[in-house]
């Protein structure tokens, strides 16, 4: 995180510059959660809830007890870990001492405010006069000390989510938002929300996308540089985080967003228009969705079908998929809601940073583990009950169903496989479906994209994943801040793999598109229009921007300029003819 501007004005704004991650403008005051030393919201409770307030920490107590035991047991398996272990002495013997815990105890009586804001507040005096302490051993003492009262702070934060407490409009900040945090958060108290880590490719990321709310991720050390209370801004646009907002400062934010708010207001002109070049190559411009209710914002906003429906969000909410009559309702659903177009469903990527908690045993590496069909074919039941809902909501409209995370052509005939296996068994029971759906492969792996014409033969559509692909071709997650700089979408070898994959799929006469954020960068662009591809899709809100776009360039220009970008040894380059290009084409959509 770097502070961007020192203060010139008397007001104390400071301004904090991190990943731009979800484009927009909210304002709030700050509340602070899930940073280790992050302040805790003060409220006062109810008389009759002080007593469960109290339960509270002994809870968190037990649990604390028992992950310092668990510490200890590791620690002392290790060579020389005997010594190291009995640290942990201490740390539990603090856990003994109840003078500081019955001080807390006393604050929540006495005063009847949470738990954790008594405990927070209590842990911050001592360790303020055990710092200025004379007493070498009690100085040594701040650190365990600090270490067993954070513990317990995390273990009552944990057993009481923030975002359940807090009921007025905020900005969220937070150390790091797992994606089904992000899915949960109620869009009419969350103004928007900054993270310490992630990338702007993280599924976090791409939720907050489709939600529309402002995110910047990557600020480092944000949890310890703001408080609860504290005055916000949040500019998603040019990922920044604004504490204290002058009021020259907001002015000119309101002027933003009444510039934004025209300027897609013009976007809604070309609704209903095509989304073809200027020298009339079709292309086909369909919507990512995440949830059954962005529906209607996909076809708000003019996409020609559903591109790419995710379908993580069952395992986010219920922590299992449902049932096949379940999944078949609400793909059925969905078909019917964006008729007479129609929708691709992408069977369940679990896995990577979708894993939600107790699906599965940790991972070393999660991105390359088990995931996408690495699991699902594994777990032949639960595929099979999607697979089958898949097909039965075909009855219902114009139904094709994707493969995730392909990395052989083994793993597409399996899938195909099950698939048929799936629709043989639908016809013996008599139950409606159609087995006439499309199949495709989603280009993810670098190996798919270099056997792409292996995988074109077995389907009726590619679809590349740029988010993945970029992250597996550059070995750099997707969702770590601290390498964010070789996330590079527009390097050689990630094109290279793009232009192989798109001449793949049309040597044997199937369409190409691309689904991941690569297609609504505005950047990239002319370059995705010049290698070919036949599709775009991307998330519901950004169709009007990413159509205009498609109206104003020439392919035949695009065309050109991919040749030429195709033999160039670095990223910087194929950006400034991307950005050249997209300048003379839609300058207006590139100005802030
Ligand atoms: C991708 O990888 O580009 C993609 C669309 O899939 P996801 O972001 O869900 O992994
Ligand atoms: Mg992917």
């Amino acid at each position: 995180m770097s502070e961007i501007v020192q203060n010139d004005q008397p007001a104390e704004e400071r301004r904090f510059s991190g990943l731009a991650a979800s484009p927009g403008i909210g304002i709030g005051k700050a509340f602070v959660h899930g940073g280790v030393t992050a302040e805790p919201e003060a409220y006062r409770v109810e008389q009759g809830d002080v007593e469960g307030e109290i339960a509270r920490l002994e809870v968190a107590l037990v649990e604390t007890r028992k992950q310092i035991e668990q510490l200890q047991e590791q620690v002392g398996r290790t060579a020389n870990g005997h010594r190291e272990a009995s640290i942990f002495d201490a740390h539990l013997l603090m856990l003994e001492d109840r003078s500081v815990l019955d001080e807390v105890i006393s604050i929540v009586r006495g005063e009847r405010v949470n738990i954790d804001s008594a405990c927070y507040r209590t842990i911050n005096n001592y360790i303020a006069v055990l710092r200025v302490s004379d007493d070498v051993y009690l100085k040594q003492r701040v650190v365990d000390f600090e270490d067993v009262m954070r513990r317990i702070l995390r273990n009552l934060s944990l057993r009481h989510p923030a975002d359940q407490r807090v009921r007025h409009p905020h900005v969220l900040i937070a150390h790091e938002l797992t994606p089904s945090d992000t899915a949960a958060m109620d869009r009419s108290l969350v103004m928007g929300f900054a993270t310490e880590v992630g990338g702007s490719t993280a599924h976090t990321a791409i939720i907050a996308r489709s939600l529309g709310l402002p995110a910047v991720l990557g600020l480092r050390g944000i949890c310890d540089a703001i408080h609860t209370g504290d005055s916000l801004l949040i500019d998603g646009y040019d990922g920044i985080l604004i504490i204290n907002p002058s009021p020259e400062t907001l002015t000119v934010y309101d002027a933003l967003a009444d510039e934004k708010n025209s300027a897609a207001k013009r976007l809604e002109d070309i609704r209903d228009s095509k989304p073809e070049t200027s020298d009339g190559r079709e292309i086909t411009l369909s919507a990512n969705i995440e949830f059954e209710h962005e529906v209607s914002i996909a076809k708000e906003n003019g996409a020609q079908g559903i591109g790419l429906y995710r379908t993580e969000f069952f395992y986010m909410h219920d922590g299992d998929m449902p049932s096949e009559d379940h999944q078949a309702e609400n793909y059925s659903r969905v078909v019917s809601g964006i008729e007479p177009d129609g929708v691709i469903i992408r069977t369940v990527d679990i896995g990577g940073d979708k894993l939600p908690a107790g699906v599965s045993e940790p991972e070393a590496n999660p991105f390359l583990g088990w995931r996408g069909v690495r699991l699902t074919l594994a777990r032949v039941e639960m595929f099979k009950a999607q697979l089958r809902a898949i097909l039965r909501a075909g009855a219902a409209g114009n139904v094709s169903v994707m493969f995730p995370m392909l990395s052989t052509l083994d793993e597409m005939k399996r899938c195909r496989l099950l698939l048929e296996e799936c629709a043989d068994e639908l016809v013996r029971e008599g139950v409606e479906h159609s087995r006439e759906i499309d199949v495709g492969a989603m280009i993810e792996v670098p190996s798919a994209a270099l056997i792409s014409d292996q995988i074109a033969g077995e389907v009726d559509f590619l679809s590349v994943g740029t988010n993945d692909l970029i992250q597996y071709t550059m070995a750099v997650d997707r969702d770590n801040d601290q390498v964010a700089s070789l996330y590079q979408p527009l390097n050689p070898a990630v094109i290279r793999l793009l232009r192989m994959t798109v001449s793949a799929g049309h040597e044997k006469k199937i369409w190409v598109g691309v689904c991941g954020e690569m297609a609504s960068d505005l950047l990239c662009i002319p370059l995705l229009v010049g290698l070919g591809f036949d599709e775009f899709s991307v998330s519901a809100p950004r169709v009007p921007s990413v159509k205009h776009a498609l109206r104003s360039l020439s392919y035949d220009e695009c065309k050109a300029m991919a040749t030429e970008a195709l033999k160039y040894s670095g990223q910087e380059d194929i950006l400034a003819s991307c950005r050249a290009l997209a300048m003379e084409s839609y300058p207006e959509l590139l100005s802030r």
